[in-house]
């Protein structure tokens, strides 16, 4: 049956419901301004899905394998949900470092951009997601890394994390559908879940509405959103791909930056726990190396010794002993996003520089060095045939084994595909993400961000949503 077409008004329109669409709508609708959420995933009840485990990658992620194209690929994970990326990551928390907020209002000329503004939007989101240390002693899969790290003398720090605790020290992970969201939706905001934007539509440097498509209770319907103004918050890979269906281009989707990942599944001689995420992190390489800790369901444990070996059969049987753990870094290379009209998912590419080869392959030798300082017994590194390494002398072998063929890496950190500042020739939106060319289109996500943090990404992403966000409020 041909889909029904429904014309709707909106004031502001917000794509994407994440952590940049969130701070986006909850902050318009607080102002008294009539906002419209489109969110493409399902709104799906905070406490109905395990966190990190199978069912809720096939229900909050945007579960098409994807891959950055390029030697090595560098698989990536979306959110695609109502609160996107921040319903399952791991909350932990970190401010954009007062250097890198200079050094790009330097680089990419961002008018009112420094350390005191950024701090003070951080603050008031921390206090509105309670970020918050553990109140209690860490679990093993993190204590075993500061051990670790404290054997060999180097530096390592328990991170901030977005939960709330109760007085039983239990922690609820803050995500936008428990926060922003029901905030912005109390103060008068629609949320539209289940509803994918295909393009924007334009008419004499303005953008006019937006066309989706929804599926409600079983039907799916075309709609056409007229708006007054859009932001587009999909993240740093959906972003540009929707700026591209729509004939937007310029600086759009280059730039792309990501925190690229190597990982050792490693093997304990006792168990170790598997609910969480490790909160402990080493900064003695920073801040262009961080070593820290992953989701270890089963499901996950299986997929990195198979990475490893195929020889993993006495380790899986054995997996409550195994965690798993990464070395990242901030990648000098970077990649692009293509949109390509017809297709649904955009091409993603991505170039490391021979100098990110060897971060990763010195990343993988002190991440197993902490490891087995912290007790581990047998490490599996992600990399193709890599050697299972048990003693510290045999990690020399991973040196020559983390190659363009062999590595296998990841990221969860995407950013800087719409970068913002004055400079023209080097940034799709301007210093507050009104997208050159359109008075009144603004992009307001992980996209802006001018270059890979090397910190956790979520706390720099809302702080410059909300800092946009105001600047809106006062210019219209
Ligand atoms: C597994 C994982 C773990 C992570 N761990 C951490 C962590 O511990 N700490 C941290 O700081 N960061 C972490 N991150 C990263 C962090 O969550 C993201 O950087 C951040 O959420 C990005 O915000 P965003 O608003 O740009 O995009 P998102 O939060 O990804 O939101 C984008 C939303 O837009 C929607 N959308 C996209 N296209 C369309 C369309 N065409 N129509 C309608 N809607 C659309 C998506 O469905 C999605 O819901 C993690 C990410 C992942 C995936």
């Amino acid at each position: 049956m041909k889909p029904t077409t429904v014309t709707l008004d909106a004031d502001v329109v917000v794509i994407g419901s994440g952590a940049g669409g969130a701070v986006t709508a909850a902050k318009l609708a607080a102002a008294g301004r009539d906002v419209t959420v489109l969110e493409e995933g399902p709104w799906i009840d905070a406490d109905a899905v395990e966190p990190f485990s199978l069912e809720e990658m096939a229900a909050k992620y945007r579960h098409r394998p994807a891959a950055a194209l390029g030697t090595p690929s560098i698989a990536y994970a979306e959110g695609r949900c109502v609160g996107g990326s921040t319903e399952i990551n791991s909350g932990l928390y970190h401010r954009l470092p007062g250097h890198l907020v200079e050094s790009w209002r330097d680089e990419y000329s961002i008018d009112e951009f420094d350390p005191d503004t950024l701090d003070a939007y951080a603050h008031r989101i921390e206090e509105d997601l309670a970020v918050s240390r553990l109140p209690g002693a860490p679990p093993p899969s993190s204590a075993l890394l500061e051990r670790g790290a404290t054997k060999l003398g180097w530096r390592s720090v328990e991170y901030s994390r977005v939960f709330r605790y109760d007085t039983a020290g239990r922690g609820v992970k803050q995500t936008m559908s428990r926060t922003l969201l029901p905030q912005a939706v109390d103060a008068g905001a629609t949320v539209l879940p289940d509803c994918r934007v295909h393009r924007l539509l334009r008419r004499n440097g303005r953008v006019v509405g937006v066309r989706c498509q929804r599926t409600a209770d079983g039907r799916v319907e075309d709609l056409m959103i007229r708006a007054n103004h859009v932001f587009v918050c999909g993240g740093a890979v959906q972003t540009p791909a929707i700026l591209h269906r729509s004939g937007i281009r310029g600086r759009v989707g280059t730039g792309l930056k990501v925190h690229p990942m190597i990982k050792i599944a490693a093997r304990f001689p006792h168990p170790v726990d598997h609910g969480g995420v490790p909160m402990q992190v080493v900064t003695e390489f920073g801040p262009n190396l961080s070593i820290g800790g992953s989701a270890s369901r089963r499901g996950q444990v299986a997929m990195a010794l198979a990475e490893a070996s195929d020889n993993i059969e006495d380790a899986l049987a054995d997996w409550e002993r195994v965690s798993i753990y990464y070395a990242a870094i901030r990648a000098e290379g970077s990649g692009r996003v293509i949109g390509v009209p017809g297709l649904r998912a955009p091409i993603v590419t991505y170039r490391l520089t021979e100098g990110d080869m060897s971060r990763l392959a010195r990343g993988l030798v002190h991440l197993g060095e902490v490891l087995l300082a912290s007790g581990a017994t047998e490490l599996y590194p992600s990399v193709a045939d890599g050697p299972v390494v048990r003693r510290q002398d045999g990690l020399g072998a991973w040196w020559d084994a983390v190659t363009r063929s062999r590595a296998s890496l990841m990221t969860v950190h995407l950013t800087s595909s719409v970068r913002m500042g004055e400079d023209r020739a080097r940034t799709g939106a301007d210093s507050f993400g009104r997208v050159w060319g359109y008075e009144n289109l603004r992009v307001n996500d992980a996209s802006l961000v001018p270059d890979a943090p090397g910190v956790n990404p979520q706390g720099t992403i809302m702080a410059i949503a909300a800092r946009n966000t105001d600047q809106f409020l006062a210019d219209t």
